[in-house]
């Protein structure tokens, strides 16, 4: 059985990979084109709930149906001059970038790669990590069909390529084992985060959407180039921290300094007290709201960095010992 399988995957690979690139690299593209619009559908839809495979596309304004011709990745964008055909209420120009990044993003992993396993395994996470990015940005929340669905999505990457194992020219790629010991690796550290914050602070330091991420970017990398994708979102992420609270000290200065203006003015001090109470609790409300940061985008920025150079490093640490 396997080895009718391994046939006829070989001959479809031998097809592609003999065929020109100039003829297979725009097939890729288009590809890329209408996963990106399946990208904006999940974007759009998973954090309202809804139905994902049978709905049909609809303007979210007047709410019709969008015809199969309307709905043509970036072309029918461009067609339609942005606009709904039907209420001409303008579609958000994300929808059309989404479509353009990930059609452009699949054609460099067919240029890296070409029509390998690599190749395939780079487009289905593709598929699912840019719409955490996107959701965990804008709704601070990863649906639990991204995080647990890509999991077992992972896992199953890695059965397939252990036990029919047709393609063994990989980089990429990991085999079942390192599969699970990447989910591993990245539920020891989400998961101890979680745990331990909750046990000693009684707060969550971590979103449990970030704990069953972190499953998903095991389960796609391995152990190595996970371990280095979260060590990577931590930088990210205080990166961002710095730069958060650079800003808002320049914000809250600016408090300050109008606190001072009143000062030259003859008002009372009862009167500056309750306006600096006023303003001292508005800060602080300011901060406890933007306190939470969502940590999904800086995981899916890490993992995509690891993928591409998480090799040279391990190579630098482990390749004398190994
Ligand atoms: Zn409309």
């Amino acid at each position: 059985m396997n080895e009718i399988i391994n046939e006829y995957v070989r001959v479809i690979v031998i097809f592609f990979r003999e065929t020109n690139p100039w003829v297979i690299g725009p097939i890729v593209f288009i590809f890329g084109a209408i996963f990106g619009s399946f990208i904006n559908v999940l974007i759009y839809r998973l954090p309202l709930e809804m139905d994902i495979v049978f709905k049909p596309s609809f303007c979210p304004k007047c709410k019709k149906n969008i015809r199969w011709y309307h709905n043509i990745p970036i072309f029918s964008y461009l067609f339609l001059g942005g606009k709904c055909a039907y209420c001409k209420e303008r579609i958000d120009i994300s929808y059309f970038v989404i479509e353009i990044l990930t059609a452009l993003c699949f054609l460099l992993f067919y240029v890296l790669y070409g029509i390998t396993w690599d190749f395939l395994v780079l487009c289905i996470f593709f598929v699912l990590s840019l719409p955490v990015l996107i959701i965990d940005f804008k709704y601070h929340i990863i649906p639990d069909e991204l995080s647990i669905g890509g999991f077992i999505i992972g896992l199953f990457l890695g059965l397939i390529h252990t036990f029919i194992g047709f393609d063994n020219n990989v980089n990429i790629t990991v085999s079942i084992l390192d599969s699970i010991l990447g989910v591993l690796v990245g539920v020891l550290i989400f998961g101890g985060i979680y745990f331990f914050s909750f046990w000693i602070f009684k707060k969550e330091g971590m979103g449990l959407g970030d704990v069953k991420f972190s499953a998903t970017i095991g389960a796609f990398l391995g152990s190595a180039p996970s371990l280095v994708a979260f060590l990577l979102s931590f930088i990210y992420g205080s990166l961002f921290g710095i730069i958060l609270m650079i800003y808002k000290r320049i914000k809250n200065t600016k408090k300050i300094k109008l606190l001072s203006y009143f000062k030259d003015f003859n008002v009372s001090s009862d009167y500056l007290t309750s306006i600096v109470r006023v303003y001292t609790y508005h800060t602080e409300l300011d901060q406890l709201k933007s306190s939470y940061i969502a940590f999904g985008p800086y995981m899916v920025l890490a993992a995509w960095t690891s993928i591409f150079i998480s090799h040279q490093i391990t190579d630098i640490f482990l390749g004398e010992i190994i």
